[in-house]
């Protein structure tokens, strides 16, 4: 999944409170999110797509498994930029899969926007544009690669 120099990958979802903020900032942000290949739960996806025209390939609902959809796509390294705004007040079902989301974007570096002035900063830097040298951490150590064959087998 490639993208021209300079242009990201964005996942977009917000809780159902948060809903009408984040279309509201999309409006705002709308010519700079087109130049960026875009994609959503679905029912954040729906709205921008008709009320924005925005071209948003759309996963599951978030409580549907969305979220993880996401979350492997962030595994995969297909996503460049998580924009996320998460209801504070209220509890979701979906709760799991969303720290389950949340957790695989930090273990990957992935820059996360949380609510509407980190997500206003994102987008007002010049990286935006550029193309991102994203620091991976080293993971060696957890993979199988790195484990004493001989001494794990030793114990079967
Ligand atoms: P939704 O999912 O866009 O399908 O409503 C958001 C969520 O709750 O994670």
């Amino acid at each position: 999944m490639s993208t021209a120099a300079g242009q990201k990958r964005i996942a977009l979802i917000a809780h159902d409170n948060q809903k009408p903020q984040l279309l509201d900032w999309a409006k705002a942000h709308r010519n700079l999110l087109a130049r960026h290949r875009l994609w959503g739960t679905e029912t954040t996806g729906n709205p921008l797509a008709k009320r924005l025209r925005l071209d948003v390939s759309k996963v599951g609902s978030g409580p549907l498994g969305g979220d993880l959809e996401i979350g492997a796509m962030i595994a995969r390294g297909e996503i460049d930029i998580l924009v996320f705004f998460w209801d504070p007040l209220e509890a979701q079902p979906n709760d799991p899969d969303v720290r389950a989301l949340l957790r695989v974007a930090a273990v990957w570096n992935v820059p996360t926007a949380g609510n509407r002035s980190t997500a206003d900063l994102m987008f007002s830097s010049p990286l935006l544009e550029k193309e991102l040298h994203r620091k991976v951490p080293d993971y060696s150590r957890y993979r199988w690669e790195d484990v004493d064959h001989d001494e794990v087998l030793e114990h079967d």
